[in-house]
């Protein structure tokens, strides 16, 4: 038995702060658990009356002549911490507080909950809240309504976790009115003790769960927390995981001077710890609900087990009986990831054996507005059988013939025969409502409109293939630590905020890259020199600590093919950068050679309070700016996370060799990756880090860093206070 076990299906239930005022909290809650029907038994807590709506009260818990196994607490902080203390001591097994006024208000708020946190955790005690809208478990055993909603909601296989109490009462309306059934339902309020984390574990052993949705607004606990979740929706036991997650953003992207801080804001990182625990995403409530019906759907396999019904591929076959829906549904297929199946002439000769001659009998097949069960029946029967095929969405307008609670039957005759997911559209209200109620009482979800099927679909095959998921060798990496840190150390005694190109480049070499020769010139003459002995052509750039970005500032040429071109190229770049800035120390121009071709590609990384490096993948050069089309992934970043944020860009077409171009070397570029979180993870002191661009070359040739930026943690007393040790021109 889990400890949570007291808070959601206690034995016996004492609710202190009990009130005889209808309309306050402490009265509501009373009533909605007596009302609801509690199964245990309950008790009223108020030194101030006989009795609460009719139950005999007790003066305090230490009074009533039971155990109380769950106490539920709705008093001023200061009372509650109080009587946090009686139930503990009269042996209490778990605590729900609703009341607020804790760690939100701040002062002595904060105080008062971190005593009561030190309490519960002595003693063994679970605890909720505080700040919450209570607990909620409709199962017929226990029927326990500890919340300040008066409804309760039927008894199913989903259990939603809610960050924030108000948006409950919502939740638990809107699935009233969907016929939605809840497993648990919990408000976690401030998180005192009990979080999302240990929900989640708790949630996914419980065998009267099979989905979770959580709505979030932020989390506490970042690696271990991917870690933990990885196994509740890939692991032994699978349960799905929805979540909602508000825009409010408190991770706290810091002012950014890379790339990659600037695009870093925190809901990237949500999306990432999202993508990297197996986290489905849904942009709105309804989204939630459409995708939670469609992993309660499930099918009985040959051998009687039930399991859930995942598309193995994306590739769907649309069956409708109307044009415009079946556009609207191919739109919204392509869009959420997935592909409309081509059929194969065999389905194409059945489909012509059983529909009209107007009928299209392409995806999206068009079975035309007078079809009956028949040709539905036949329609489905024929793609699904299609190996091209790897569900359906079957979209429904009623006609003045269309019989609603027919076809429904249909589909259902046709789903038990095949493994394949069908999803169904029956648009409209009353019309339709016959074959949605078939469908539903088989446990068939049906949809309001056919994007909204074609966006479940999409989310079911988001699942099935992060399930399916290869998992691959990891690389073999030989970095020379030592020497790395070295280099680190010796910038960070030396003051430095940042370690320039021509240091960044001896460090990226500690961790595989592939850098060229760079050199320093303070003088046009000396940059010739540099020039000559490492070969034309050659690359200069300004150095100097005040320009970032350097080709903004006229301080990169590039191709310079001979010594008169350097040394001339050295004027004008320095006169471009005292131009766009008079005030920067210029430390002198670095020649470089000049790197063979490649795609433009950028790394970054950057790193949060609580989740640690984030390492970033995408398009370089101008591409990030103007396109932003980046992937980011939480470190430690494995071969498959790599493999994962390469092939998760929209330019990832162009690297793989797209209309002629040659392949990239997109082996070496997860290589580099995983190096450069190890990099993230070795040296804490750095802060950011942009290799903008690397340039990628075909395949086999590996790539090159053609600028990097990497900024330090700013040593004890900040930077403010030590001298810049760049000497000017
Ligand atoms: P910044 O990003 O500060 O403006 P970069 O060092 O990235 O300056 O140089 C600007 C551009 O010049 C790069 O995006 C790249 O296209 C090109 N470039 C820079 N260094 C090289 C090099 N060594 N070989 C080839 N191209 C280079
Ligand atoms: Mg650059």
């Amino acid at each position: 038995m889990s400890d949570l076990d007291y808070i959601f299906s206690p034995q016996t239930v004492a609710v202190i702060g009990a009130s005889t005022t209808p309309g306050k909290v402490g009265h509501d809650i009373f009533l909605n658990i007596l009302r609801g029907g509690y199964t245990g038994t309950l008790y009223p807590v108020n030194p101030n009356a006989r009795s609460v709506l009719s139950v005999r009260a007790y003066p305090s818990i230490t009074e009533i002549p039971d155990e109380v196994e769950l106490a539920i607490i709705i008093l001023p902080p200061a009372l509650a911490l109080e009587s946090v203390g009686k139930s503990v001591a009269n042996g209490v097994k778990g605590i729900v507080i609703v009341s607020a006024g804790f760690k939100e208000v701040g002062g002595e708020g904060v105080e008062i909950e971190k005593e009561i946190v030190s309490i519960c955790r002595e003693a063994g005690v679970r605890l909720v809240g505080p700040n919450c809208l209570g607990v909620i478990n409709p199962l017929p055993s226990v029927r326990l309504n500890a919340s300040f909603s008066p409804r309760m909601p039927a008894p199913g296989k989903i259990s939603f976790i809610s960050q924030s109490g108000a948006l409950c009462t919502s939740v638990l309306d809107f699935a009233a009115d969907r016929d939605f059934g809840f497993s648990k339902f919990i408000s976690i309020g401030n998180k005192a003790d009990v979080d999302e984390l240990d929900l989640l574990q708790y949630l996914h052993e419980d065998i009267d769960t099979e989905v979770i949705m959580i709505y979030l607004e932020e989390l506490r606990r970042g690696p271990e927390f991917i870690e933990a979740v990885k196994e509740i929706t890939s692991g032994r036991r699978r349960t799905p995981v929805l979540v909602i997650k508000s825009g409010r953003t408190s991770a706290g992207a810091r002012a950014a001077a890379s790339h990659t801080g600037a695009l870093a804001g925190s809901e990237a990182v949500y999306d990432s710890i999202f993508e990297q625990s197996g986290i489905i995403r849904a942009n709105s409530i309804n989204e939630l609900f459409d995708y939670a019906s469609a992993f309660t759907y499930k099918t009985t396999t040959a051998l009687g087990k039930i399991s859930r019904k995942l598309p193995v591929g994306n590739r769907v076959a649309i069956v409708t009986n109307a044009g415009g829906p079946g556009i609207v549904a191919t739109d919204m297929t392509i869009s959420s990831g997935l592909e409309l199946a081509q059929f194969q002439p065999q389905t194409v000769g059945q489909l012509a054996q059983h529909l009209p001659s107007t009928a299209n009998l392409h995806n999206p097949v068009d079975v035309i507005g007078d079809a009956t069960h028949d040709r539905y029946e036949h329609a489905l029967a024929a793609v699904l059988k299609d190996e091209g095929v790897d569900g359906a969405l079957v979209i429904l307008t009623p006609q003045s013939m269309t019989d609603a609670l027919g076809i429904a039957k249909a589909i259902v005759r046709v789903a038990r025969g095949s493994r394949k997911p069908i999803l169904c559209s029956f648009m409209g209200v009353v019309d339709v409502s016959e074959g949605v109620e078939y469908l539903q009482e088989h446990g068939y979800p049906v949809f309001r409109f056919p994007e909204d099927a074609a966006k479940a679909f999409g989310a079911l095959y988001q699942h099935s293939r992060w399930l399916n998921r290869e998992e691959l060798k990891p690389f073999k990496l030989d970095h020379d630590k030592k020497l790395a840190k070295k280099i680190v150390q010796e910038a960070m005694d030396a003051g430095k905020t940042y370690v320039g190109e021509l240091g960044g480049l001896d460090l990226l070499k500690c961790y595989g890259f592939k850098v060229l020769p760079t050199e320093l010139a303070k003088t046009s003459r000396e940059a010739g020199d540099i020039a000559e002995r490492i070969g034309f052509p050659v690359v200069l750039k300004i150095v100097s600590e005040q320009i970032v970005h350097k080709s903004d500032a006229g301080g990169v040429l590039v191709k310079l093919r001979d010594r008169g071109e350097v040394t001339e190229g050295f004027k004008k770049i320095v006169d471009s950068a005292r131009e766009y800035d008079s005030e920067a120390v210029i430390e002198g121009v670095l020649v470089q050679k000049m790197a063979p071709k490649g795609e433009e590609v950028i790394f970054g990384m950057n790193r949060y309070p609580i989740f640690g490096p984030l390492l970033m993948f995408g398009m370089g050069g101008i591409f990030v700016e103007v396109f932003q089309d980046v992937k980011f992934s939480l470190a430690p970043v494995g071969r498959e996370e790599a493999v994962r944020m390469i092939h998760g860009i929209k330019g990832f077409k162009l690297l793989n060799g797209f209309r002629g171009r040659p392949k990239a070397d997109i082996h070496t570029l997860e290589k580099l990756l995983v190096s450069l979180s190890d990099m993230a993870v070795n040296h804490p002191e750095i802060m950011e880090m942009d290799l903008n661009p690397l340039l990628v070359h075909p395949e086999g040739e590996g790539a090159t860093v053609a600028d990097c930026r990497i900024i330090l943690k700013e040593a004890l007393g900040g930077a403010a206070d030590r001298k810049s040790t760049a000497q000017n021109l």
